[in-house]
């Protein structure tokens, strides 16, 4: 086992109580994780409810890469519908508003707008071609992404607004203390969601993931596999076959890239993971820290088994029908050992944080 890059660690004060209550649920089906969150979090889903009906907040998602900042934004959309936030992802709008300017060039309304708004150091004109990759030494400056996540929040009316891939390096943090009061959100709350987990759970979540073709889905063969299975005699291999219901079915594959894991994006989550320890060291704004994974000697006083991971092991039979075979994944992060947790029970952590920090107060 290779020494992780840094060292993953618990701090468990967000848990003063467990919401262990002697049930089991099934986080698999929708009923099951309605169910789930009903009885552990429900008076705490009625705060935040009423509260994102009549207010808003904005919050940033601060996480590497795949520690699963999609995964439980829609673990909230399943809870609170999405009619009551929006979420913008900053690497879609740059990658939309290089398209637009590529096509437009200075007719395009992204040039308009910027050049109605934007400040900045740098030249409008060199700023766009360091986003268009045209200058390849000059990064794209914070100014102009900022002016573009103006932009797109404009389009909507006021909501809660989850943002993800903002601030992106050590100089956006400090960017991000003033930046509501740019998209006059400044009487509204700010709050930084942090997501903590282990090297080795984002590298398996790369190495094992397996994409459809067809419709771009995508699972993982060892911890999140699709129902049907298939066994390939040729290169002895299992393979998943997508399961989604307008999809046709196609056979999952490895996608160019993953199979090399975290490894080969090792600079972008170190830095993503140096902007986290300089927003927990921010003065004046709230956090809430999520843990995908529990120490193994404390985690089922705190958690049940069901809501930790399993790894999938497969077997066939002469026909080559499918057995799935699961255990709970113990995840080693250098000498220590953890328990990953299903995305509902990082949730339940979610909901908690925020409703204390927008008000809630528990009845005893
Ligand atoms: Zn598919």
């Amino acid at each position: 086992m290779k020494e992780p890059w840094y060292e993953y660690s618990v701090s468990y004060d967000w848990l003063q109580s467990s919401t262990k209550n002697g049930k089991t649920y099934d986080l698999d089906s929708y009923v099951g994780r309605r169910e789930y969150y009903q009885e552990k979090v429900g008076p705490e889903i009625e705060y935040l409810r009423d509260y994102f009906r009549e207010k808003t907040f904005l919050g940033y998602w601060l996480a590497p890469k795949q520690a699963g900042k999609g995964t439980y934004m829609n673990g909230l959309k399943e809870i609170f519908g999405t009619e009551l936030f929006t979420h913008i992802s900053v690497g879609d709008l740059v990658r939309a508003a290089d398209i637009e300017y590529r096509e437009g060039g200075k007719d395009s309304e992204i040039y308009a707008y910027a050049k109605a708004n934007y400040r900045g150091d740098m030249h409008l004109d060199e700023a766009f071609d360091a986003l268009s990759g045209r200058t390849t030494e000059k990064l794209v400056p914070t100014e102009l992404v900022m002016v573009m996540l103006r932009r797109a929040i404009e389009k909507y009316e006021k909501k809660t607004l989850f943002i993800d891939g903002f601030p992106r390096n050590l100089d956006q943090v400090s960017y991000s203390l003033y930046f509501r009061e740019l998209v006059n959100y400044r009487n509204d709350p700010d709050v930084f969601i942090l997501i903590n987990a282990p090297i080795t759970v984002l590298d398996e979540r790369m190495k094992q993931r397996r994409t459809c073709l067809t419709c771009g889905n995508s699972r993982n063969i060892a911890l999140l596999p699709t129902k049907e299975l298939g066994y390939d005699a040729e290169k002895d291999e299992y393979y998943l076959i997508c399961d989604l219901p307008d999809c046709k079915g196609g056979r999952m594959v490895t996608k160019e890239g993953d199979h090399l894991g975290i490894e080969t994006i090792k600079s972008r989550v170190l830095a993503d993971i140096e902007v986290m320890k300089r927003a927990r060291k921010l003065y004046g704004i709230p956090k809430i820290e999520l843990f995908n994974s529990l120490e193994k000697e404390k985690a089922l006083s705190y958690v049940d088994e069901y809501e930790c991971t399993s790894g999938c092991r497969y077997t066939h039979d002469a026909e080559g029908k499918v057995e799935i075979h699961k255990e709970l994944w113990t995840v080693q992060d250098g000498t220590q050992e953890f328990y990953s947790l299903l995305p509902p029970a990082v949730v339940i952590q979610l909901v908690k944080q925020l409703a204390a920090i927008l008000g809630f107060e528990k009845k005893s």
